[in-house]
């Protein structure tokens, strides 16, 4: 039976520590970390999402700007107020919150985020520093897999790991991590062909394709290590992962529940991004 990996407990004690290294940079170098939160529009997951940074912000000791902005605002409107933050000292980070209305372009607006403040990792400036193998600020999400891994101590250099699912958020992204962390990297998708075979070779293996339970015993060798990034919510309001829980435990070594995982790492590996880039001390590659 496998390890349950504690999510919210690792997510918590991060923000404990980045509300600790927040308090000490104030008291020796007079810098609250800032970070600035735009909204564009009412989807109401992103409401939920901005108010869960929002609360994780005021927990951590840090300045925080937030910006709701009606569903008919322009891109230029959006680019102005860009501008204007990465010219504000107070603001070490800016995050605009996807998905955007239709008529904005997300590359346009992302692109106009100076890259040091881009602590969402998603500039193509940061994604080619992880591209080298150099990187400055890292997607959350991803990054934060990577931590639960470490603070579980699992080992990640030569094993073999299996991606399921290749968005530019998730699957991209942290296939090049575990690639700069010495993995031997595979990433499958829609067109993969005989995916319970690949799966069945993962000793690390992350689930990433947004689909309820997709992750069946039988695509899973014994003692994998299972992440399960996915967050599926069924129509009874049951939120469910990409990975049958309750078989895959059984045969798993490490797993990740869902919820409780992945998901609160992401908003603790933004505020660490935020927090390395007020303190200037940007992240070294493990
Ligand atoms: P996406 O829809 O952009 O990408 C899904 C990927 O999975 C695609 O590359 C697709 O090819 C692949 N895929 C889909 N069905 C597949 C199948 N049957 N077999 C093989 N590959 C398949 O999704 P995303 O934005 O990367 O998110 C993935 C999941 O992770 C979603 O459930 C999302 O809600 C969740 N998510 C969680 C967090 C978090 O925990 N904080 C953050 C981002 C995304």
């Amino acid at each position: 039976m496998a390890v349950i990996i504690d999510g919210k407990k690792i997510a918590q004690d991060i923000l404990d520590e980045v509300r600790a290294e927040a308090l000490r940079l104030k008291e020796r170098a007079g810098i609250i970390p800032g970070l600035a939160v735009l909204l564009v529009g009412n989807d109401p997951a992103s409401r939920i999402y901005i108010r869960h940074k929002e609360n994780a912000c005021k927990a951590a000791a840090f300045f925080s700007r937030e910006f709701k902005l009606s569903q008919d605002t322009s891109e230029k409107e959006i680019l102005a107020i860009i501008r204007e933050l990465n010219r504000d000292k107070k603001i070490h980070g800016i995050l605009v919150q996807l998905p955007l209305p239709r008529h904005i372009n997300p590359t346009t607006i992302i692109e106009a985020i100076d890259p040091r403040k881009d602590v969402d990792g998603f500039h193509p400036y940061n994604l080619g520093r992880l591209f080298t193998g150099n990187s400055y600020h890292m997607a959350c999400t991803p990054k934060g897999i990577l931590e639960l891994m470490d603070r579980s101590s699992i080992a990640i250099e030569g094993k073999r790991a299996v991606i399921v699912g290749r968005s530019n958020i998730v699957g991209k992204p942290v296939a090049l991590m575990l690639l700069n962390r010495h993995a031997t990297v595979t990433v499958c998708h829609t067109k993969t062909q005989k995916l319970s075979l690949v799966t069945r070779q993962a000793e690390i293996l992350i689930a990433a394709a947004g689909r309820p339970e997709m992750i069946r015993a039988n695509m899973v060798s014994d003692g994998a290590v299972i992440i399960d990034v996915g967050i599926n919510r069924m129509d009874d309001g049951r939120l469910v992962g990409d990975v049958a829980f309750s078989e895959v435990l059984e045969k798993a070594s490490y797993i990740t529940p869902v919820p409780g995982g992945v998901g609160p790492m992401t908003i603790a590996m933004l505020l660490v991004n935020t927090l390395n880039a007020a303190s200037g001390q940007m992240p070294k590659q493990k």
